[in-house]
């Protein structure tokens, strides 16, 4: 990070009084206002620069320490008065009356240390993921399969459709925040005193809670309940492959569901290996039929296929059947299905076999 001169960045000397602050920055944020067309970027600097130098504190100790304890963070500090000044359309809170700065103290220690700041100080709560696994037999994975899970969770409650509310009787503002679903913590440190904002925990950010709690869920608005999940796995899905359902997780008390994650295993199929997109299968044929050709069947997804074996043929050659392979995009097209080829030869020739064998290499076969 960029050695930040307050002073510099406000055009006024070190020792300018208050008011001279006050002027030089009224002058810039005119200038530099977003809604102006002014450069954003700058008009963060700007306010960032005030809100340390207008403070008596902050700007105590910004000149004892430097930069380091001033940065606060890019959206400005609390305790800082921009009444005056219309900020309509800049930040988030903008155009609401009188303007206040909030920001998490994970973002402020994150800008100091360079740590990666963490985000939001009053997040709505979020459901646990779950993952599960599934197996499928390799016609499965090829076609594409539908499956009913069933899963023991947490989810929202029949009862009260997740309110938390008795059936008929009303929500009212929260008592612990006032209707905010936010709680404002002040923290003293050796920085200053710093305002941290995180969720209600009461009302877990909604802002109400009910005013008779529903039997069924104790008012939490959430029950663990066996919930049937169909779970639709497209055609070529690869061993190891997951698939995520949004929404589909945990609920949580007043907050958003978590994931479910589907991970899906392919069984082994008895004569057919996935290879990509193509099935590579053994063919274990006669030396004779080797020779002088012939037709086998051969085990594919669809079933068993002839396969014309031509004559003379040899060891390990690979037979190629087109389309008979797994799906590929969605099953627009498919992979082939690769016989490989192994000739069986005899251990032992019977007296006949082994005279007409002689016989070949008489041939000079
Ligand atoms: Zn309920
Ligand atoms: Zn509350």
């Amino acid at each position: 990070m960029a050695h930040k001169d307050y002073y510099q960045i406000l055009g006024v000397s070190k020792n300018a009084p208050k008011e001279e602050i006050k002027k030089a920055f009224r002058k810039l944020a005119h200038k530099y206002h977003p809604d102006r067309g002014g450069d954003e970027q700058k008009f963060k600097e700007i306010s960032e620069a005030y809100a340390v130098l207008s403070d008596d504190k902050k700007r105590a100790e910004y000149d004892a320490y430097g930069r380091t304890f001033a940065g606060a963070s890019g959206s400005g500090a609390p305790g800082f008065d921009f009444s005056g000044f219309d900020f309509s359309g800049f930040g988030g809170t903008a155009g609401q009356g009188p303007f206040e700065f909030e920001f998490d103290l994970g973002d402020l220690f994150g800008d100091i240390f360079g740590a990666t700041a963490r985000r939001g100080g009053a997040q709505t709560p979020r459901g646990r993921d779950i993952s599960i696994d599934v197996e499928l037999t390799l016609n499965e994975a090829a076609t594409g399969v539908e499956r009913r899970i069933l899963l023991n969770k947490l989810t929202a409650c029949g009862a009260c459709a997740g309110t938390g509310a008795k059936k008929g009787t009303k929500l009212q503002q929260c008592p612990r925040c006032g209707g905010t679903g936010r709680l404002r913590e002040t923290k003293q440190s050796f920085l200053g005193t710093f305002s941290s904002v995180r969720t209600c925990d009461l009302c877990h950010g909604k802002g109400e809670v009910p005013k008779e709690r529903c039997s069924t869920c104790s008012g939490t608005g959430v029950v663990k309940d066996a919930e049937e999940i169909l779970v639709a796995i497209p055609a070529g899905i690869e061993s190891g492959e997951v698939i995520r359902l949004a929404g589909k997780g945990e609920a949580a008390p007043g907050g958003v569901p978590g994931d479910l994650y589907v991970k899906v295993h392919i069984a082994p199929h008895p004569t057919l290996r996935r290879e990509g997109n193509d099935l590579v299968t053994q063919l274990n044929i006669k030396l004779t039929d080797a020779l002088l050709g012939a037709s086998y069947q051969v085990d594919t997804l669809e079933g068993p296929i002839t396969v014309k074996i031509p004559a003379g043929i040899r060891h390990g050659e690979l037979l190629r059947v087109r389309g008979k392979g797994m799906p590929v995009e969605g099953g627009k097209r498919r992979g082939d299905l690769m016989i490989k080829v192994a000739i069986t030869f005899p251990k032992k020739l019977s007296r006949k076999a082994r005279k007409a064998v002689e016989e070949l290499r008489n041939e000079g076969i």
